[in-house]
């Protein structure tokens, strides 16, 4: 069998018998990446030294190494030491960190092998990968469509075979809407599992880090390796860490399928393939009824009034004085310090990233603070306690990820609102702070994927990760492949 259609489990494993060595894989995903990525310009950087980190690996003991010689893309939010880092950010094109974050430490330390850093929306902003300082990256069933955001780059890269394995971030649907619209698996455990430490920050109290793969079992495993308690990071948790991968049993689930999210504006065809899902999961002995949860409405204007907040905030810092893109002032020197921060923050950050600091400094300035940001923090709570209650009568729930598969390169992009109201079902989950996975469950009459929204309580992303691993057997998604690869 082709390695590329080997899951990283079974990489691992493979490795750690000698039947492969770490070697020859990065070799093989290597080629892979730099064939298909000119196609799909879904890796912002290709590692220059993964061939020399794989031979590390070969001589070293592999009995306690999870990720033995998987090789791994990661979305560019993620600090690796000696690798860009640019967040798809002219601001930040050219910044090399002189450290990992917790995450690419993590995987390193299990045994992985960082192939390469992904393409995504700038600063993790958008729901099309069009955002990008580098380009928008291309959904590899049909190349004239959107492979989602804003982790684009991580989901088309798995579809695409490029890696078993991407991590992505999901602020608002990053990992669950591309993972829809390229038809892999994707999940964003709760908030405070997976340390914050070293990814590019965005919208703090949402940011949430999490894997896309092509198999259930691989993201089971790699959540099992990311997540713990973070001393350098004080909202992760000391809960215990499940081992994951190892507890895909089945189990017969209380399933309570979102009544307001089924709504006419789903397209058919999705609703068609959800509605055989549900035939399914009964006929595994699941039960289902219907759940109505109150102000999931207002979820996504709370989401972006709240996102746009933070971010406006956490952006300040790139001020082009002590690390980033600087504006050449070169013949022109700037006549005060505001307009060198101002000539520099207008070259450096693109129009969304610019939309959204302007919005959210309005949202939090004076006089208008209590009217949008607090007002928008108390409906938070309410969409928080809203699913709480529902979620004390079922052990998950399901949605449709989008109301359509994804849309064409371009369609959206000069239409702001409409981008953000392709978050309508997703932004809620991070509003509550919940675990949410996207299941891919078949295809549209033009070949797009169709994907399954299961959402968790706290923690409990054992039972979304075993409902997705029954439920991933029935349809076998992962059996098909893309034409471009
Ligand atoms: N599409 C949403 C936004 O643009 C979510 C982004 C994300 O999850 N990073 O804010």
């Amino acid at each position: 069998m082709e390695i590329y259609k080997l899951s990283a489990v079974e990489i691992a494993n493979r490795i750690k018998k000698g039947e492969l060595s770490a070697e020859e894989v990065t070799q093989h995903f290597l080629k892979r990446c730099q064939v298909l990525n000119p196609k799909l310009n879904a890796l912002i950087t290709i590692s220059e030294n993964a061939i020399e980190e794989a031979k590390k690996i070969d001589k070293k003991d592999k009995s306690s190494l999870p990720l033995a010689g998987v090789p791994i893309l990661l979305k560019d939010m993620f600090c690796t030491k000696g690798i860009k880092t640019t967040a798809a950010s002219k601001i930040l094109k050219d910044f090399i960190p002189p450290y990992d974050s917790t995450v690419t430490k993590k995987l390193k330390e299990a045994g992985g092998i960082i192939l390469g850093k992904c393409n995504q929306d700038e600063f993790a902003m958008g729901s099309s990968n069009e955002t990008s300082f580098f380009g928008a990256t291309k959904n590899p069933w049909n190349l004239n469509y959107v492979p989602g955001g804003s982790s684009g780059g991580s989901a088309a890269s798995v579809a695409a075979r490029m890696a078993p394995l991407s991590i992505g971030t999901d602020t608002g649907g990053s990992i669950r809407q591309p993972a829809n619209f390229c038809g892999v698996f994707g999940i964003k455990p709760t908030y405070g599992r997976i340390s914050r430490y070293g990814i590019v920050a965005f919208a703090s109290s949402f940011d949430q880090a999490g894997p896309i793969s092509m198999r259930v079992q691989d993201s089971a495993l790699a959540l099992e390796i990311l997540c713990g308690k973070d001393p350098l990071d004080s909202t992760t948790t000391s809960l215990t860490v499940p081992s994951f991968s190892k507890n895909l049993t089945h189990r017969k689930l209380r399933i309570g399928k979102i009544k307001s999210f089924f709504n006419e504006k789903i397209s058919p065809e999705i609703m068609d393939k959800i509605n055989e899902a549900i035939k399914k999961l009964e006929a595994q002995g699941h039960s289902l009824v219907e759940i109505e949860i109150e102000h999931l409405e207002l979820a996504v204007d709370t989401y972006y009034l709240l996102a746009m907040s933070e971010a406006s905030s956490n952006l300040s810092r790139y001020d082009g004085v002590r690390y980033g893109y600087r504006a050449d002032f070169r013949g022109n020197p700037p006549s005060n310090l505001e307009e060198f921060y101002s000539r520099t923050r207008s070259e450096g950050f693109g129009e969304e990233v610019k939309r959204r600091i302007a919005l959210g400094t309005y949202s939090l300035s004076s006089g208008y603070y209590e009217a949008y940001y607090l007002q928008a923090a108390k409906v938070r709570r309410l969409i928080q306690e809203s699913f709480q209650r529902a979620l004390t009568q079922v052990d998950v729930l399901i949605s449709p990820v989008t109301t359509t598969t994804a849309f064409q390169l371009g369609e959206k992009l000069d239409d702001p609102l409409a981008m953000y109201f392709n978050d309508v079902f997703t932004t809620c989950v991070n509003l509550a702070g919940l675990p949410a996975a996207s299941l891919p469950i078949g295809f549209d009459s033009k070949g797009l994927p169709i994907g399954l929204q299961i959402i968790g309580d706290f923690f409990q992303e054992e039972k979304i990760l075993s409902f997705a691993h029954d439920l991933e057997e029935e349809f076998k998604c992962y059996m098909e492949e893309p034409d471009v690869i």
